[in-house]
């Protein structure tokens, strides 16, 4: 296993599908003063709305369905996004599905806190870890490989 370090504050991605983009906006309202103490970035859709409806500058990526998931989850793999708050649709399939299936991969790969619910959103946010640093661990994928295959 290899290390990865989670800062004090948190690079925060921010993503919800089209029926979940209120939900999200109204929970990071609720949760601005704490919010405001990190970085936040989101897919283009969502982030922008955020920052209309909060003021909070959010990194917008590219839209979700035009590769902003693949785009997040190649932050998580740099190291420039190290928690995810991803409210996805239970109840309607997605055009990028496949995406979303990748990035959800990678965050569990790069042991990132991911929250899918408002729920599971406010008990990480109220994690006495929100206010320290964090050692990830990560699969020395290496390894894993048997040495008499080279
Ligand atoms: P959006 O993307 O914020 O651009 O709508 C979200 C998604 O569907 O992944």
């Amino acid at each position: 296993m290899n290390n990865i370090k989670i800062g004090k504050q948190k690079h925060i991605a921010l993503i919800a599908h089209d029926n979940k983009k209120v939900e999200l906006v109204s929970w990071v309202k609720k949760n601005s003063e704490f919010l405001s103490k990190h970085f936040l970035c989101g897919t283009g859709t969502t982030a922008n709305l955020i920052t209309k409806h909060t003021g909070f500058p959010v990194k917008a990526f590219k839209s979700g369905p035009l590769g902003g998931d693949q785009q997040i989850g190649a932050g998580i793999v740099d190291g420039e996004v190290n928690f995810m708050i991803f409210f996805w649709d239970p109840l309607t399939s997605q055009p990028h599905d496949p995406d979303v299936k990748a990035l959800l991969r990678i965050a569990v790969l790069y042991d990132i806190p991911v929250a899918m619910n408002q729920a599971t959103a406010d008990f990480l946010l109220t994690s006495s870890l929100m206010e320290r640093e964090y050692d990830g661990n990560i699969i020395n994928y290496y390894s894993n490989i048997p040495k008499d295959n080279f």
